[in-house]
């Protein structure tokens, strides 16, 4: 009887008959059907041992495969879900952000739909102070569709101004810029440099005005900041 080619089960069975004492009434049995041969009686004694200790043996082996293959899961999930975080960071780092604010530092002044002498109906955006020259950057990725002096075609209170159509349907205009440096048709990214704050049109001081619509015109504004916050930008 190989170790080899024994049937793991037998062995666990035999281990267990061994252990609640029952292997001594089999090997008893045993003996006294071996007994009229004479002295082979010690052979399944001697036997049943070696395969309890074999079973053992094995049973160890097999505990320490188990343990060894589960430890090789545990590192492989491990490194899977290391891998995994690393793509997913990747992924985070090589995504710009959808929305960002048009300016980076600057002081919150005529917020939207406040009344005021500047203009003939409520604030149709958001006024960001900021020195003249401050580089505006698109608020979201689009294309430029309109861009010049008299607000773009939108009345000569704009000064130089730009408007961008995004993705979605919503359209974003900066004025009263001192320096616009993109052309109708241009497609912006995110965050992409597009124009200078300046001072000119209807303007009480240097500032950008920023405006969120709903078609290209005036007339379509929503609130700016609100549309912002609504995208994870706070201004
Ligand atoms: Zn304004």
């Amino acid at each position: 009887m190989s170790k080899r080619v024994m049937n793991p089960a037998a062995r666990i069975t035999a281990v267990a008959l061994a252990a609640a004492g029952l292997g001594a009434t089999m090997v008893a049995g045993a003996g006294s059907a071996f007994a009229a041969e004479g002295n082979a009686v010690a052979a399944p004694v001697a036997l049943t041992a070696s395969a309890a200790v074999a079973a053992q043996a094995d049973t160890q082996a097999h505990v320490a495969a188990q343990v060894k293959a589960a430890a090789a899961k545990a590192s492989a999930v491990k490194q899977a879900a290391v891998v995994k975080q690393a793509a997913a960071k990747s992924v985070a780092a090589k995504k710009a952000p959808s929305w960002v604010k048009p300016v980076t530092s600057y002081t919150l002044t005529a917020s939207y739909n406040q009344g005021g002498a500047m203009w003939s109906h409520k604030h149709s955006g958001q006024d960001f102070a900021v020195p003249v020259g401050t580089p505006v950057k698109a608020a979201g990725a689009g294309t430029v569709v309109k861009a010049g002096p008299n607000g773009g075609g939108d009345g000569p209170a704009y000064g130089n101004a730009i408007v961008v159509k995004h993705t979605n349907g919503t359209y974003s205009q900066y004025a009263h810029l001192s320096k616009i440096k993109v052309h109708v048709g241009q497609k912006v990214g995110a965050g992409q440099q597009i124009a200078l704050s300046g001072n000119t049109g209807n303007s009480s001081g240097p500032h950008l005005h920023f405006e969120i619509r709903t078609t290209p015109n005036y007339g379509s504004s929503v609130n700016p900041a609100a549309f912002l916050r609504s995208h994870g930008v706070s201004i």
